[in-house]
């Protein structure tokens, strides 16, 4: 897509036959050495950055959505149909925070967002508590429009990293206020509880007064007509699952992933300086660590589906850094072989279409009534938990200590999870995997085939042309 691609491309090739080695002897100033040498890729600038970024997705979770969708859909994931599009750059990326080799989403999000690794749980923080100026702090200060995106609170680990500097990724009442004081742009998400009521220390009113639109439901987010300053809070925690909001008609009003990207980029399109805009398909985590296959299944396919919708933007404003990763993965999740000669494990992706509830929201119907009740179990899940099941589960939800009952669910059901499905786990934390990167559009020709995560804070910066120096890093309170 850039137009520095070709001659990038075509340095790439040269460099795999050796061919720069070979120019490199013939000596500077001759013909033959001019011919040879690869052509410095033309520096290019985005006026825009779109950053897709699917939460806690392992090679197997992809793997297995695509398989799915293969035998369901009849068509490959969109994830899988990105390594045929021309102008793709490629990586793999090595995910590590300042503390593990595994990182948490704040670490991830701050190493992408300001360029540093840092100690899982923080944001934007280094290990002395001095502030690392975030990405979009660098965006502002050179006229551009910033937004975030999330199925998650929009004050989660994920857009807080790209947005604010907190010692502690729990101070989201502080991240709320912070994208008040740096008024980031477009907000759109769950969390509602961190902009209302007595703890909260900004207010949806203080918003308003500064010419932001709140917008609270699906009909009222696509009714706004592309306000340049955007506030979306859809739930008070984080939106509910997609799976739920499919088979539950009292969510028909609460957007996918999908209408808030659409949304996000009618307003910030607008901007004639540009943006930086993060989504997040925060969910495919909570579901990793849920070790939830079917609602992992389809936070997923809802995620895939705003590829086309970032690939058609590039169209319309080619001007436009298209990065799409993912931070780490959860889980350890694979669709492993099943049955004789694994005969098994294809009807077992069939066998998913008949869960029609995550546990999670399992979990909040149990809550209501304090009662596991087995007749709802079943009819969400289709396992007939035994009398035991049955019994564990209640004695779970009756302990204070608990504090996560849908994991304790799919924890105690697991035989029976694994044997409907064929999809196993091999915990329920993150893992150490590198993981995939995708880039299109102007700068993405900076990206090396292997990335470590906080490399790309340099590539977004240049690609945009935004400030590391001091007026940006002054602007951070
Ligand atoms: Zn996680």
């Amino acid at each position: 897509m850039s137009k520095s691609s070709p001659s990038s491309n075509r340095r790439q090739f040269i460099k795999g036959l050796g061919l720069s080695g070979v120019a490199a002897t013939l000596g500077a100033g001759s013909a033959a050495a001019d011919r040879l040498r690869p052509r410095q890729p033309k520096a290019t600038k985005a006026k825009n950055l779109i950053f897709l970024v699917v939460d806690g997705m392992c090679t197997g979770t992809y793997a297995f959505a695509h398989h799915w969708s293969l035998r369901n859909r009849k068509a490959p994931l969109n994830w899988m149909q990105v390594y045929e599009q021309p102008g793709l750059t490629r990586a793999l990326q090595d995910t590590a925070s300042a503390s593990s080799p595994v990182t948490d989403s704040a670490a991830a999000a701050s190493a992408w967002g300001s360029g540093q690794r840092v100690m899982n749980g923080a944001l934007n923080t280094d290990a002395n508590g001095k502030s690392l100026t975030p990405l979009f702090t660098c965006a502002k200060a050179a006229g551009k429009a910033t937004g975030l995106v999330t199925t998650c609170r929009v004050t989660h680990a994920t857009p807080a990293g790209f947005a604010a500097n907190v010692e502690k990724r729990g101070m989201e009442n502080e991240i709320a206020q912070q994208y008040h004081e740096r008024e980031i742009d477009v907000l759109l998400g769950g969390g509602s509880r961190h902009f209302e009521g007595e703890k909260a220390l900004t207010q949806v009113a203080d918003f308003q007064k500064k010419g932001y639109q709140f917008v609270q439901i699906k009909s009222e987010l696509e009714a706004q007509a592309g306000n340049s300053k955007l506030l979306g809070l859809f739930s008070k925690s984080h939106v509910p699952y997609a799976i739920d909001r499919k088979n539950d008609a009292a969510l028909a009003e609460v957007p996918s992933l999908p209408d808030m990207f659409r949304a996000a980029l009618k307003s910030l399109g607008q901007s004639k300086v540009g943006f930086v805009l993060q989504v997040e398909g925060g969910r495919v985590d909570h579901a990793g660590h849920g070790n939830d296959p079917a609602t992992i299944l389809h936070e997923l396919l809802e995620f895939d589906e705003c590829i086309p919708i970032a690939l058609e933007y590039l169209k319309h404003d080619p001007d436009t850094l298209l990065i799409i990763t993912t931070d780490h993965g959860t889980g350890g999740c694979q669709l492993n072989g099943a049955g004789s000669a694994y005969s098994d494990s294809g009807p077992a992706l069939d066998r998913i279409n008949d869960m029609t509830a995550s546990f999670e929201a399992l979990e909040h119907q149990f809550k209501t009534t304090g009662r596991f009740d087995p007749a709802v179990f079943t009819a969400a899940t289709g396992i007939v938990p035994t009398k035991a099941q049955a019994n564990a589960i209640q004695a779970t939800m009756d302990d204070p200590n608990t504090s996560y009952l849908s994991s304790a669910m799919t924890g105690i059901v697991s035989d029976e999870l694994f044997k409907k499905t064929a999809v196993g786990w091999t915990s329920s934390n993150h893992t150490s995997e590198c993981v995939d990167l995708f880039a299109f559009g102007p700068g993405s020709e900076r990206i090396q085939p292997f990335i470590r995560n906080f490399e790309l804070f340099g590539v977004m910066t240049q690609a945009l042309g935004v400030s590391q120096g001091e007026s940006c890093s002054a602007s951070v309170s």
